[in-house]
């Protein structure tokens, strides 16, 4: 394998229940909503996630997670807005294949 970072080829954003992705190598991936704004790779999440403080769900937060807006990012990710406002993370390909759990890449 090389070690080119694989691209997707086929992106569906489903507001209510997650992203699934099918990458240019075969692979499929799917994130489900909360894993995605639990993982939240903008620096102000990193920061809580070291302080163990939690990303989600914050005060104040609707009781519904939800997608507001997707938007490819210059070619290398998505960024992702949420129904609580929070829209900093940008979700590189990159991260989100590292956090591919279909059964090739986490087996069992
Ligand atoms: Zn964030
Ligand atoms: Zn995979």
């Amino acid at each position: 394998m090389s070690r080119r970072v694989p691209e997707p080829t086929n992106i569906e954003v489903d507001r209510e229940h997650g992203l699934t992705v099918e990458w240019d190598d075969g692979h499929g991936s799917h994130f489900g909503l909360e894993e995605l704004r639990l993982n939240c790779p903008c620096a102000e999440c990193r920061g809580l996630r070291q302080r163990d403080v939690a990303v989600w769900p914050r005060a104040g937060a609707p009781e519904v997670l939800r997608i507001e807006t997707a938007e490819l990012v210059g070619g290398y990710g998505l960024g992702i807005v949420w129904n609580d406002t929070h829209g900093t993370g940008i979700y590189s390909w990159e991260t989100l294949r590292a956090w591919c759990h279909c059964p090739v890449c986490a087996p069992e």
